[in-house]
């Protein structure tokens, strides 16, 4: 492994005792390279290893569909890892004390846990680094290029990201590892009872789970096969076009870390498909999905207004008392009360199947900027639908996409108007000479 993928979060002592990698993010057992490294230190060590997950429950809005989905992921991650003799612990409670106390209980000798931009993560791992004296590691496992290499701060924009990115994945593209059986024994007790988990852990549950998708890593690489084979070669021509279905649906897996986005790359990389959609394919996973990753890593207000660029606070500034034709409540956005149906069924699709269109996404926050009291507002709002609803929620890229869409963060100024002052605007008018409307108003309303 590129040792730069790894960085020490926390020196401390401590030799002796087992290793723990404290799973958060990259939820499977293959192909990440924090449980890699994890497993590394412990063999040099002659120590044994262990995974931990820790479960808060009622996380930043998450309701049984997400809590669904990503349980049913760690069921086959417990399952993979007992194939490999490494055991599994489900921990419940705030990951910053559950943690350091599994660590306290067992006299670990070092955790490993794997990267986060975000602030639950990142104070998570405050505590405990501040309860534990062992030394404490931090492996980007989520990115091709570790966050904190890819660049030294926070890019303006794609443009200024991609070329540092380009330059930095050849030292990047290593072989992705493969995990062991692990020779040092550790018997941790019973294995998890997931379906009383399922029954206890309180969630919202009015929100159900989908069953068009599978969890899991299983599914993950189906998916990514399916998309491969399927449509790959049209997606430069289709992807944003919502009657269609261009997209890769990967998001839920790369989100819950199922699948390695480097795998991803490497398939679609190597695949012979049409040069310009592979390309188009490559830049959203590697390049935007990355620049997210360095927005939020580098701007801790990034779920609020002080996050957007100058230009664009001012102008939304500027126009923050003009009239709004229609006015809606959180209440009547999350019915789909509106008067524009194309809206409607793009907040429908995510109610119902918990996962919007790409390019619906991009109008259905616009509008909601142009139909509520303020910016601030609007991203309130935006950030709460997405989270609750969204199988892939509470990621870098929502928040970036509601910032980019509301804020004008890593876009640029276009002609002045109301409301968006010069963030740029979109219409329904302009959707309906892209896609036929009238056939994704339908399909979301069939499935009602
Ligand atoms: C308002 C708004 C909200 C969004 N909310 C989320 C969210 O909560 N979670 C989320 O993962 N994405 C979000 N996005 C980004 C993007 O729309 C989704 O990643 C994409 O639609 C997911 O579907 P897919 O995997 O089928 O995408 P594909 O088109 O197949 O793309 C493959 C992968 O590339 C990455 N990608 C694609 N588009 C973008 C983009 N615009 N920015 C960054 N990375 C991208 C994603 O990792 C995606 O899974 C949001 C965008 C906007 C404008």
């Amino acid at each position: 492994m590129n040792p730069d993928r790894a960085r020490i979060l926390k020196e401390g002592r401590g030799e002796r005792g087992p290793v723990v990698y404290w799973m958060s993010r990259d939820q499977r057992a293959e192909e990440n390279w924090a449980l890699a490294f994890a497993q590394e230190l412990a063999s040099k060590r002659g120590s044994p290893l262990a995974v931990i997950f820790s479960l808060t429950e009622n996380f930043l809005g998450a309701t049984a569909r997400q809590y669904g989905f990503m349980l049913r992921g760690l069921e086959e991650v417990e399952e993979a890892l007992a194939e490999k003799k490494i055991p599994f612990a489900l921990l419940r409670g705030d990951p910053g004390e559950t943690v350091s106390g599994f660590a306290e209980e067992h006299g670990v000798g070092a955790v490993v846990t794997d990267f986060s931009p975000l602030a639950a993560k990142r104070s998570w791992s405050e505590t405990v680094m501040q309860r534990l004296e062992i030394p404490i590691y931090e492996v980007d496992a989520h990115n091709i290029v570790p966050c904190w290499r890819a660049s030294p701060k926070q890019e303006y924009a794609a443009r200024t990201f991609r070329p540092k990115i380009r330059r930095m994945l050849p030292e990047f593209c290593d072989e992705l590892p493969r995990l062991k059986v692990h020779p040092i024994p550790w018997d941790l007790g019973e294995g998890v009872d997931w379906d009383r988990i399922r029954r206890a852990i309180d969630v919202d549950r009015s929100v159900p789970e989908v069953d068009w998708i599978a969890p899991g890593e299983r599914a993950a690489r189906k998916a990514l096969r399916r998309f491969l084979d399927e449509k790959l070669s049209a997606y430069d021509g289709e992807r944003n076009d919502p009657s269609l279905q261009g997209q890769s649906d990967l998001s839920p897996y790369l989100h819950f870390g199922m699948i390695s986005a480097a795998r991803v790359a490497l398939e679609a990389a190597g695949r012979d498909a049409d040069p310009t959609s592979r390309a188009a394919f490559l830049e959203e996973l590697v390049v935007r999905r990355e620049l997210s990753e360095n927005f939020c890593f580098y701007n801790p207000g990034y779920d609020s207004f002080a996050a957007f660029p100058d230009w664009a606070k001012k102008t939304l500034d500027d126009h923050r008392d003009d009239p709004r034709e229609y006015l809606y409540d959180q209440k009547e956005l999350e019915a789909a009360e509106t008067h524009d149906d194309l809206w409607n069924a793009a907040q429908m699709e995510m109610v119902l199947r918990g996962k919007m269109h790409g390019y619906m996404r991009m109008y259905w926050a616009k509008k909601i900027l142009e139909w509520t009291e303020s910016p601030e507002e609007a991203q309130r709002i935006a950030i709460y639908l997405n989270d609750r609803y969204e199988l892939d929620g509470r990621d870098p890229n929502g928040y970036v996409g509601i910032a980019w869409s509301i804020g004008g963060v890593h876009d640029r100024a276009w002609g002045e108007r109301a409301i968006f002052g010069k963030v740029r605007y979109m219409s329904r008018k302009g959707a309906k000479s892209k896609f036929d409307v009238r056939s994704y108003v339908e399909r979301v309303a069939s499935w009602s």
